[in-house]
């Protein structure tokens, strides 16, 4: 393995994760192991008082009843029995009144110790050699005199040898397991990561935006990381789709006027040099150029209101009031074509909304529905406040709809059949629909031809 190889697997999440596992798994049984030693060199020493201390009772219930006599006397009765305890008597004046001692005592002179009151047994552990210790219980009586128990144990440091071997040689194991251990639980952990690292290294090698990470239903973090991620994926894939399609839809849009214009300059260079054919066909451009313009312009409103990518400057505003101003500004259109424009407005009507983008899509509304009515026809616009939204009606008595033509009237630069004779791109339905989209709203349609149309636009409120 090359040393960059390692460099990059040591960096990796999964070893790192692992180290640290094995480290905490190692520490984690030297404290139990602490923990037990500790537990049971408290339990050995215990168990060792206790024998001292039963055998130091009953010498020193024998010493009070009978003196140094009665415990020369039982102690040559029990000699075999008591071998291997050191018992001593001392007097006030530190004189010796009674010694028995096991053999490997002989040697070892045992602290007399002082005493006051309270009479309590006092205990040490004085260390013999590597293997044993002597224990040593002292009891004070009253006449100044002490009794001495004492005898051999078994060393800590002989606890202690087994403990460290045996710990020094599963240390290896423990952290080969706890590496191992971690390592799996680790690679385990990483899996949607991975799945993640390799479905966005996938997108980017294939340009596939279709790849999504597989979902494991576990709900734990990673899985809501993953499904975040799919879910940006897709936000970004219909992206894409919406801007291919407009940029498609643009580029067919545009070729119709662009090839009128491209026609109206070629005709009029080939034709003579007639100063007035000349200022027409420059006149024809001029306004096939702002054709041009109004279409790109609504078509790029359009796609951004469709893509969910429009900024909506949302206020609370009176949505009746807005169809009144509208209503105002085409009253002068309304007047010329003697149609009467009638306004209803169930007040409030208060709506969150995008004031600029809805004024635009109402004039939108009463322009067709001016533009499709004949003279001396009506129109009516009613807007209500139902429980959750404000719906606002424009009625008019004009051509009406045919019901094949009423689902296509959506379609970007869509013109009924009877409606040529107009002014026009076939873009202001797509524009309000989309607008009232984008501000999570509906329009509909509902139209009898000849008898006249009613669109309906339903705002949340
Ligand atoms: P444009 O009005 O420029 O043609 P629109 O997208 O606004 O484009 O409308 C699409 C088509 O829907 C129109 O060409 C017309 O046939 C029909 N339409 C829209 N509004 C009305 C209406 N109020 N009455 C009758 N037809 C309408």
């Amino acid at each position: 393995m090359s040393s960059k190889l390692l460099k990059r697997v040591g960096r990796t999440f999964s070893v790192r994760l692992s180290l640290w596992y094995a480290a905490i798994f190692t520490l984690s049984a030297t404290i139990l192991f602490l923990l037990v030693y500790f537990l049971l060199a408290t339990a050995v020493q215990r168990k060792d008082r206790e024998v001292i201390e039963s055998h130091l009772k009953e010498y020193a219930a024998i010493y009070q009843s009978g003196g140094v006599s009665a415990l020369r006397s039982w102690s040559s009765r029990e000699a075999q029995k008591e071998k291997s305890f050191f018992v001593r008597v001392v007097g006030r004046f530190g004189n010796v009144l009674f010694l028995r001692a096991p053999e490997d005592w002989i040697q070892f002179e045992p602290p007399v110790l002082e005493f006051g009151f309270p009479r309590r047994v006092v205990w040490v552990r004085i260390p013999k050699d590597e293997e044993r210790d002597f224990t040593l219980a002292t009891q004070p009586f009253s006449d100044g005199s002490i009794l001495q128990v004492g005898r051999s144990t078994n060393s800590r440091q002989l606890i202690l040898q087994p403990f460290r071997r045996n710990f020094l040689a599963a240390t290896l194991p423990i952290l080969v397991l706890g590496f191992i251990g971690g390592a799996f639980i680790a690679y385990r952990a990483m899996q949607p990561v991975r799945e993640i690292v390799s479905t966005a290294q996938s997108i980017i090698d294939t340009g596939d935006l279709s790849r999504r990470v597989p979902l494991r239903e576990s709900e734990d973090e990673l899985d809501q990381f993953a499904r975040l991620f799919n879910r940006m994926l897709e936000k970004n894939q219909s992206l894409i789709k919406t801007m291919r399609e407009s940029l498609d839809n643009v580029a067919h849009d545009l070729r119709t006027p662009l090839a009128g214009m491209r026609g109206t300059a070629e005709v009029a260079l080939r034709s003579a040099p007639d100063q007035e054919q000349l200022k027409e066909a420059l006149a024809d451009c001029v306004e096939e150029s702002d054709r041009v313009l109004t279409i790109l312009k609504t078509l790029m409103d359009v796609a951004e209101a469709e893509s969910g990518a429009m900024n909506l400057s949302l206020k609370k505003v009176d949505v009746g009031a807005l169809a009144q101003e509208v209503v105002d500004l085409y009253a002068e259109v309304a007047e010329e074509k003697k149609i009467t424009v009638t306004t209803s407005v169930a007040a409030p009507c208060e709506a969150v909304v995008d004031p600029a983008r809805i004024r635009q899509v109402f004039a939108n509304l009463l322009d067709n529905a001016l533009k499709y009515t004949a003279e001396g026809g009506q129109v009516k616009i009613q807007a209500q406040r139902d429980t959750s939204e404000v719906l606002v009606k424009f009625r008019d008595t004009g051509m009406g709809i045919a019901p094949e033509e009423q689902g296509k009237i959506w379609d970007r630069l869509y013109r009924g059949d009877k409606s040529r004779s107009q002014r026009g791109l076939g873009l202001g339905l797509s524009l309000v629909k989309a607008f009232v989209e984008a501000h999570h709203g509906s329009v509909e349609v509902s139209s009898q031809l000849g008898q006249g149309s009613e669109f309906t636009v339903h705002l949340p409120a």
